[in-house]
């Protein structure tokens, strides 16, 4: 196995062959497993090394602003509602709603994703 820490360093984890002590048959071949440094080991000719594990920090990628995506329902004369995306011009204040809400909405009869925004084409797809 190997790992990647944060600072972008490498450790190895190595089998190394020694003699233990048992009860039952006085000494005994073990393997102890040890991390260390690339300065520590060199690969060895001839072997393939492609397929060890390969542990990397996980990275937050932060969301960039404005990509947050939230819906708001616009109700409209004669019970009419116009799902937006939460930031469209269009939503005229909507209350807003979860992904859940906004799918349900969409499928009662009298509702419509926004066209103008991305809801339309974001949601249609998923009611
Ligand atoms: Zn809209």
């Amino acid at each position: 196995m190997r790992r990647q820490l944060e600072d972008g360093a490498w450790r190895y984890r190595v089998g190394i062959a020694m003699w233990q002590t048992t009860t039952a048959a006085g000494v005994a071949a073990a393997e102890y497993l040890v991390w260390v440094t690339p300065e520590q080991v060199r690969p060895i000719d001839g072997i393939d090394y492609s397929t060890v594990a390969t542990e990397r920090p996980v990275v937050e990628v932060p969301e960039p602003a404005g990509a947050r995506w939230g819906w708001r329902v616009r109700r409209m004369s004669g019970g009419r509602t116009v799902v937006h995306v939460h930031d469209c011009p269009e939503s005229g204040g909507g209350s807003e709603v979860s992904l859940d809400e906004a799918l349900t909405e969409l499928r009662r009869a009298r509702a419509s994703a926004c066209k103008t925004c991305e809801a339309a084409e974001a949601l249609t797809p998923l009611v």
